[in-house]
């Protein structure tokens, strides 16, 4: 109400009607707390629920318990089925999680497919692990729309207060870290926090910073492990092999870094340079030695391949026959045509393609007659399991090189360690070796002196004449 004075000494007083400001009031700080499509407790809410049951916690004897839910491949839903149909999926989901709820529970939606629903009082880890799997079966219920049924499965992440932590963000990252192993198992289950958790993706987050700072500053460095061929044990090049520098000195080996690298869709940098880099240094090595360097299926999801080996042969000078691309068979599960397209054009500028760690994978034989590879390389495995019995992992080694032949692919054999294994080799036809046995991967610095040694082993007596009959080892430039 407004009232003022008139000059004739009366007031005039105004009455306004309120309701309607107040009503969008409230609808303003409604929305401020809600969920637009589902009507659940948004992010502000869930936030300021947890913390009022947080708070309460000392005074009770019970538990709150944090379930973070993520719907399996909701995308796709989305993706392949519309908009529509992903819509009323998390309707109907919402409506679900909030049947199962008591008064004093939040049931939230974090924006896409992600809910949370807080459970308070609970008595016990049996009883959070109880009401998860009560959320699962509510969810996982066929839904109908129109003549469609639908169904959903879940993954639940589960974290405890005061167990895990006692304030809501440590609680909320708790059962996300729980619900990320969830999906890592195959998701449609639930797990609960676990303290190694943390420790995991600490580890994880360490790892993800070093090889961003690897790739921002240039820091990998390759290894070189020799190849022999198996007649005459003559070197005849080199696998380089990438290592990322720890912290502490220490050299991170591939196959704890190149699957992170993978996920970060830092693979294509790294494996450009590791290209260009092994290009570079095999350019300085005698004429006819060769440069084995492996690529991740992951460069051939993003760009074209061989524009950046057609480009690392241009800028160093290799001849493209001393290159040889190693390729495990996850590339070609996807049976892809821009895959086959790619390792086509690859072949014709006269790059040979090789099959890595052949005979792990579930169809390694259906790739043979798929892609003429110019080699495969039997995975070490094989070599590891060899006894000198002349049974199994020796059949099979020698079966797998007689295809080899029939196929006209060279055959070279991994992981041989012992000087047993080797003389097996001399009489298994082979075309080529590799391992300790014949030398580990070494660094770009030691590259000289090994082909230098092997020059002076296989050629008995030395050339007289300076350089005569020598190989030709231009100086390797410093990195
Ligand atoms: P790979 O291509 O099969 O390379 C051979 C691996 O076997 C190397 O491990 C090598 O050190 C190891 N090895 C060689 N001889 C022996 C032996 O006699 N006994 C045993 N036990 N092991 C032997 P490394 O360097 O740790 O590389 C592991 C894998 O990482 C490689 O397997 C390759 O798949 C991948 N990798 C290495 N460098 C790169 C790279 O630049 N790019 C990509 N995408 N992957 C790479
Ligand atoms: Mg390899
Ligand atoms: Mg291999």
């Amino acid at each position: 109400m407004v009232e003022q004075p008139r000059h004739d000494g009366g007031w005039v007083s105004t009455l306004e009607d309120i309701t309607d400001w107040s009503a969008a009031q409230a609808r303003i700080t409604y929305m401020a707390h809600h969920d637009a499509l589902t009507d659940l407790a948004n992010r502000t809410q869930l936030v300021s629920k947890l913390e009022e049951a947080l708070a309460a916690l000392p005074s009770q004897r019970t538990s709150v318990a944090v379930h973070f839910i993520d719907i399996d491949r909701f995308k796709k839903v989305n993706d392949t089925l519309g908009h529509d149909v992903g819509d009323f999926l998390l309707k109907t989901i919402a409506q679900r999680l909030r049947g199962e709820t008591r008064a004093g529970d939040t049931v939230a939606r974090l924006g896409g497919d992600e809910f949370v629903v807080v459970q308070t009082e609970v008595g016990g880890k049996d009883k959070a692990e109880e009401f998860a799997r009560r959320l699962v079966s509510a969810v996982t219920a066929p839904m109908k729309l129109n003549d469609q049924i639908l169904v959903a499965t879940i993954s639940v992440g589960v974290a405890l207060a005061p167990e895990d932590g006692t304030n809501p963000e440590r609680i909320l990252k708790c059962a996300d870290l729980a619900l990320y192993k969830a999906k890592v198992d195959g998701r449609n289950c639930i797990r609960f926090f676990l303290p190694e958790m943390d420790a995991e993706l600490q580890a994880r987050t360490k790892l993800e910073k070093t090889i961003r700072e690897a790739v921002l500053h240039g820091r990998f460095e390759l290894h070189y492990q020799p190849l022999f061929e198996m007649t005459e044990r003559r070197l005849i090049g080199f696998e380089a092999l990438v290592r990322l520098p720890a912290e502490d000195g220490t050299l991170i080996p591939p196959l704890e870094f190149i699957p992170l690298a993978e996920e970060l869709r830092l693979i294509d940098k790294i494996g450009g340079w590791v290209l260009r880099e092994a290009c570079r240094v095999a350019a300085t090595w005698p004429a006819e030695m060769t440069v084995a360097v492996n690529l991740s299926p992951a460069q051939f999801l993003t760009g074209s391949v061989s524009d950046v080996v057609a480009d690392a042969l241009k800028t160093t000078g290799l001849a493209p026959h001393r290159l040889e691309l190693e390729i495990t068979e996850t590339l070609l599960l996807g049976d892809s045509k821009a895959t086959m397209d790619e390792l086509r054009k690859l072949k014709a500028m006269g790059v040979a393609i090789v099959m890595d760690d052949f005979g792990t994978g579930y169809s390694s034989l259906s790739y043979l007659w798929k892609f003429p590879f110019d080699k495969i390389k039997i995975d070490r495995s094989f070599m590891q399991g060899f006894d000198g019995s002349g049974r199994d992992a020796e059949t099979v080694v020698k079966t797998i090189i007689a295809l080899g032949r029939e196929l006209k692919m060279r055959v070279t054999v991994e992981g041989v360690e012992t000087a047993q294994q080797a003389k097996f080799l001399d009489n298994a036809d082979g075309d080529q070796a590799q391992g300790f046995f014949f030398g580990r991967p070494i660094p770009a610095s030691e590259i000289s002196a090994s082909i230098l040694a092997d020059f002076q082993k296989t050629h008995a007596a030395p050339p007289s004449v300076p350089g005569g009959n020598m190989p030709r080892i231009k100086s390797l430039a410093k990195r």
